[in-house]
């Protein structure tokens, strides 16, 4: 298998994982100083009562918080200079983001712009790098996920231009990351199957990636694994603890695994989908185009192809790899079937016109040159006009 033999493995992060293990953030807060923001969704959301209980539980540390709630699902830049004044105003030590990929996100955007010149958008990752005056930052993830909790990756999307981007540096990996599957049992199935996806797709983008290295390689199937036989579960059912632990480890990895090797073409169009049509979550945005991207990218990516299917199939042990691979691609087009997600550009209202400006975009981002097969703005436009209807 095409690996690359010379690699970095840096993730610094403390991983705090396991059931009720939320109740650790006063002593690992403590480390930090004994002043926090809070960066979360609404406080009326249903993950309220757990915003409540993070700041007890950093009060009886001796930690004082105070609490942004304007998190938006795909961050804006808005967003993230409310939070950023608030914490300047409150003279914050350290953030701590509390929920899905966004609050995450944001929380390390807003980790930034509070201690630096000029806002969150001057720092991204090929702009000017933040430097260690970046706030330190905390998570508590309530999806699985994004695996933001071991990234150094912020997205932000500016809704003036539309451009969804992102910051990227050593100094937003979290200094320490709770990662406690019991907190993501109240996500509804649609958003169980969305994030769960992604997770998948780090996995498999970090495999397929140019970057990939036998560290990859291990870490990925295995999370692949993990996601096949516990994301339908979890979608099903969401009390079902085993599928929750289960998903929020494959998130971890795929976190871990998209910080050493990157993700590919699919994520790159994935953040011109979010900035050109913000309704569109992150994981309908690569859900709607795996089954054209796997196809795609497959000659060029076979006997990896071929690894995931074995790992998941054992009808395919005695196959070529040449079959493999093809089974791979159904393997995939199945699970999607399986959590709700076999989608098209229609189901999200999003235009043909759209898909010109994103296909126009698509190599704006250096996502699609970790892609083992390269792909011109024309083959991203067929790629995306071939995802516009899958009725048929
Ligand atoms: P999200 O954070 O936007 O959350 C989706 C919805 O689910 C929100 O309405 C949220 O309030 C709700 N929710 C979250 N946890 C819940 C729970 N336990 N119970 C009930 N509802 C809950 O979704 P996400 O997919 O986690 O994050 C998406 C964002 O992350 C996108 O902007 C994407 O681009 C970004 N992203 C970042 C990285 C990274 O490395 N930093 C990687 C991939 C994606």
């Amino acid at each position: 298998m095409e690996l690359n033999w010379n690699f970095t493995y840096f993730i610094p992060t403390e991983i705090v994982f396991g059931r009720g293990q939320v109740c650790q953030i006063g002593t690992l807060a403590r480390k930090y100083g004994t002043r926090a923001i809070l960066v979360t969704g609404p406080k009326t959301s249903r993950l309220g009562p757990l915003y409540d209980r993070v700041q007890a539980l950093l009060a009886s540390a001796g930690v004082e918080s105070c609490h942004f709630d304007g998190v938006v699902p795909n961050p804006t830049t808005v967003s993230v200079s409310a939070g950023a004044a608030l914490a300047r105003s409150f003279g914050a030590e350290m953030v701590i983001g509390i929920g899905g990929g966004s609050s995450m996100d944001t929380a390390k955007a807003v980790a930034v712009e509070a201690s630096h010149p000029g806002t969150a958008w001057d720092y991204l990752y090929y702009k000017q790098p933040p430097t260690e005056k970046t706030l330190p930052i905390l998570t508590i993830g309530t999806t699985a996920g994004t695996g933001s909790q071991a990234t150094t990756v912020a997205v932000v999307t500016n809704p003036e231009t539309r451009d969804k981007s992102a910051l990227s540096n050593r100094n937003l990996f979290p200094r320490a990351a709770i990662v406690d599957p019991e907190l993501t049992a109240t996500m509804p199935p649609s958003v169980t199957a969305q994030t769960g996806f992604d997770a998948f797709c780090h996995n498999f983008e970090a495999l397929l990636s140019v970057r990939s290295s036998p560290m990859v390689e291990a870490l990925a199937l295995d999370a692949i694994r993990r996601v096949f036989t516990y994301l339908p579960r979890a979608v099903q059912d969401g009390s079902d603890t085993e599928a929750r632990d289960q998903m929020a480890w494959a998130d971890t990895l795929g976190g871990i695994t998209n910080a050493c090797a990157g993700t590919t073409l699919p994520h790159g169009l994935g953040m011109q989908i979010g900035g050109q049509c913000p309704h569109v979550t992150h994981g309908q945005a690569l859900a709607v185009q795996y089954p054209s991207f796997t196809r795609f990218t497959r000659p060029a990516a076979v006997e990896k192809y071929a690894a995931v299917a074995r790992t998941l199939d054992p009808a395919t042990a005695g196959a070529s790899d040449e079959d493999a691979s093809w089974r791979c691609c159904e393997l995939i087009d199945e699970l999607l079937r399986r959590i709700g997600l076999w989608i098209d550009f229609q189901d999200l209202g999003v235009t043909q016109e759209d898909l010109k400006v994103i296909a126009g975009r698509g190599q704006v981002l250096g996502d699609y040159k970790r892609n083992p097969r390269l792909a011109s703005i024309e083959e991203m436009y067929q790629l995306l006009i071939s995802c516009w209807d899958r009725k048929a």
